[in-house]
C-alpha cells in the first residue's frame, strides 16, 4: 500500500486493533430499518455512531428525530476559507432471512481470511465506519482537517429514504456544502477503484384501456367492436422503433450526450459481452442502434413495460373479447431528463396512437430524477487522484443503471455536485446471506477517504 502521509499512517498502525473491535462493535447493532421490531436497534445503532463521530473529534454530533428512525449529523467546520464536503452514508441494513443460508449469525461479525463476514460489513455500515475512522485518524495525527465536513448518516435507506427529504428540505442552510460525497458503491470488478459517475431516474406510468362494462362473447361481437387487449397491444407497439429508438416525440431532448471521454471509458471497462449473454442464457442482446451495451444498460434513456394483464387468463380457451386491458411502462431516465416533462410526452403521444372504440387513460405512478457528475468535474477529479494515490492504481468510470434516490435529492434539494466513490468489492452479497467485506479494502479506504480531503481544498466554491 503506498504511503499517503507518515503522521496519519503511524496513527493508523497504532489504533488498527480498536479499529476493528469498534467495526465489529457497530455491525453487532442489528439495525435493520425495514421491520419495526427493529426500531430500537436503528436508534442504538444512530446513537453508536453519534458517539463515534463524537470520539472522533467531530462536532455537533447528534441523532435528529425525523419521526422514522433517527438522521445522525455532525460536523467539523474549522477550515476557514476551504470547500466544505457533505458526507452521506446509511446505518440501516437489509433483512437477514434466508438465516439458514448464512455461515455465521448475520449480526456476529467473524474475520474469515481478508473477509469480514456480516450483514452491513459492506452496505453500508463498513463505508460509514471507514468515514468515521478517516476523520478520527486525520485528527488525531494532525489535530485539523483540510477542509470543512459535514455528516448525514441516515436510518432508512434500505426503506425507502421516507423522511429524508423532508429533513434536507428543512434543513437546506444548515446542510450548505460545495459537494457531496456517498460511500454507498463498489468496485466494478476485483480490486480496482470505481467511480460511479451517473445513476438513472425514473418514469413510471400504467396504461388503461377500457371497452364495455362486461366482457363481450368474440363470436357475436368480434369484428364489430374495438378490443381494449389489441389496442393495448398496439400502443405498446408503437412506442419504440425497430431501432430501439423511443418514438415519444422529444424525448431524447434533454439527454445528456456521452462524450468521447465518456465513452472511452465505458469502452475501456474489463467487460465480457459473449460471457455477459451466455449468464443470462439469451439467444441475442438487443438495444438501441448505435450504442454498445454497456452503453445502452446504464447511460442512455429506456422504455419497457413492467406488466401487461386483461381478459382471460385461465386454463383452456374462453371467447371473448375483454372489456379492459393495462399495462405498467417505466422509462429509466438520464441526465437531464425531468420526470415529469417525459410524463407528460408519454402521456400526450400514448392519447395520440390510441385506436378509437376504446377509452384510453394514462395515469402517473412516480418518478425520480437522475443525476451525474462528469468525469472532468474537480471533485470527480479529486476522487479519482485520492483514489489512485490509496490504491495504487487509477479509478475506473462507471455508471449505474438503477437509481439511488438520495443522489438525486443533494443535487435537487441542495444543489450539490455528488460524487459516489465506493469501496465494496462487486460480489460482496449486499442484501443476500454471507454479506461480506475486504479487509484490505476497509483498510485502503480509509486511506482514500483522508486522501480526498487532502485532494479537496481546491474545489471549486
Ligand atoms: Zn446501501
Amino acid at each position: 500500500m503506498p504511503t499517503i502521509d507518515a503522521a496519519l499512517e503511524t496513527q493508523l498502525d497504532r489504533t488498527k486493533d480498536t479499529r476493528l473491535e469498534s467495526y465489529k462493535d457497530f455491525l453487532r447493532i442489528p439495525s435493520i430499518s425495514a421491520l419495526p421490531e427493529h426500531a430500537d436497534d436503528c436508534r442504538a445503532a444512530a446513537h453508536w455512531l453519534v458517539d463515534a463521530l463524537t470520539a472522533a473529534g467531530l462536532e455537533n454530533a447528534e441523532a435528529v428525530e425525523t419521526g422514522g428512525h433517527p438522521i445522525v449529523y455532525a460536523d467539523w467546520l474549522h477550515a476557514a476559507d476551504a470547500p466544505t464536503v457533505l458526507v452521506y452514508g446509511h446505518y440501516d441494513v437489509q433483512p437477514v432471512d434466508p438465516l439458514d443460508l448464512w455461515t455465521s449469525p448475520p449480526f456476529e461479525p467473524v474475520v474469515v481470511g481478508d473477509r469480514i463476514l456480516a450483514r452491513g460489513a459492506a452496505d453500508d455500515k463498513g463505508q460509514v465506519h471507514a468515514h468515521v475512522m478517516a476523520a478520527g485518524a486525520l485528527l488525531a495525527a494532525r489535530g485539523t482537517l483540510p477542509i470543512n465536513l459535514k455528516y448525514v448518516f441516515e436510518g432508512e435507506e434500505e426503506s425507502s429514504s421516507i423522511h429524508l427529504d423532508r429533513w434536507l428540505e428543512a434543513e437546506r442552510d444548515k446542510l450548505a456544502a460545495d459537494v457531496a460525497l456517498i460511500s454507498d458503491t463498489g468496485f466494478f470488478e476485483g480490486n480496482r477503484p470505481a467511480i460511479t459517475l451517473s445513476l438513472r431516474g425514473l418514469m413510471y406510468a400504467q396504461i388503461d384501456v377500457v371497452g364495455t362494462a362486461v366482457d363481450l362473447h368474440s363470436g357475436s361481437y368480434g369484428g364489430a367492436v374495438q378490443n381494449p387487449a389489441n389496442a393495448l397491444a398496439q400502443m405498446i407497439a408503437g412506442l419504440k422503433g425497430p431501432d430501439g429508438r423511443i418514438r415519444i416525440p422529444g424525448f431524447y431532448d434533454d439527454v445528456v450526450a456521452l462524450s468521447e471521454a465518456d465513452r472511452t471509458a465505458l469502452a475501456s471497462l474489463p467487460f465480457d459481452e459473449a460471457e455477459y449473454q451466455s449468464n443470462l442464457g439469451l439467444p441475442a442482446l438487443v438495444g438501441e442502434a448505435g450504442f454498445t451495451t454497456l452503453e445502452r444498460r446504464a447511460a442512455r434513456p429506456t422504455l419497457d413495460v413492467n406488466g401487461i394483464w386483461g381478459g382471460f387468463q385461465g386454463e383452456g380457451s374462453k371467447t371473448i373479447i375483454p372489456a379492459h386491458a393495462h399495462a405498467k411502462v417505466s422509462c429509466r431516465l438520464v441526465t437531464a431528463q425531468d420526470p415529469d416533462k417525459i410524463f407528460e410526452g408519454f402521456r400526450a403521444y400514448v392519447e395520440e396512437i390510441a385506436p378509437p372504440g376504446v377509452t384510453t387513460t394514462v395515469q402517473y405512478l412516480g418518478g425520480g430524477l437522475p443525476s451525474l457528475t462528469p468525469i472532468d468535474h474537480p471533485a470527480t477529479q479529486a476522487a479519482a487522484r485520492a483514489l489512485e494515490a490509496a490504491f495504487g492504481q487509477a479509478p475506473v468510470y462507471i455508471r449505474e443503471g438503477g437509481s439511488i434516490p438520495v443522489c438525486a435529492s443533494f443535487a435537487s434539494i441542495l444543489e450539490l455536485p455528488v460524487v459516489l466513490m465506493g469501496f465494496t468489492p462487486p460480489d460482496e452479497n449486499a442484501h443476500a446471506p454471507n454479506e461480506w467485506m475486504d479487509m484490505r479494502n476497509y483498510e485502503t479506504s480509509i486511506r482514500a477517504i483522508a486522501r480526498m480531503w487532502d485532494e479537496s481544498v481546491d474545489l471549486p466554491r
